[in-house]
């Protein structure tokens, strides 16, 4: 049981998120003294989904230098966003022939 479901058990916090009230972090102090055994609340490492604006590139396709045509909504090798969105001046995913390449980002 974590801090969390120990305290929701208490009726001190809700499920989910947000800050514990002083009166939960007291419940929490005081019951490790008793020994009662509470995890450490895990922090969370939920990823922040990005959404692609279509908007971004209008128009526009990803081309690797060999020729390859990549999806704007592929990942930059380089700074790890997509395609649409990079703006690392280095732009680079997996082509059809040579693994990584520089991609050029052209009107349609
Ligand atoms: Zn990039």
């Amino acid at each position: 049981m974590n801090e969390r479901e120990y305290l929701v058990s208490k009726g001190l916090a809700k499920p989910g998120r947000g800050r514990f009230s002083a009166a939960a972090k007291a419940e929490l102090v005081r019951a490790r003294a008793a020994g009662i055994k509470i995890g450490e609340s895990v922090q969370s490492t939920e990823k922040v989904v990005l959404e692609i604006p279509a908007e971004t590139w209008p128009n526009h396709r990803a081309v690797t230098a060999d020729g390859t045509e990549v999806s704007m909504k592929n990942a930059c090798f380089s700074c790890s966003v997509s395609l649409s969105w990079c703006e690392c001046g280095n732009p680079r995913a997996l082509s059809r022939t040579g693994g990584y390449q520089e991609v050029s980002i052209v009107p349609l």
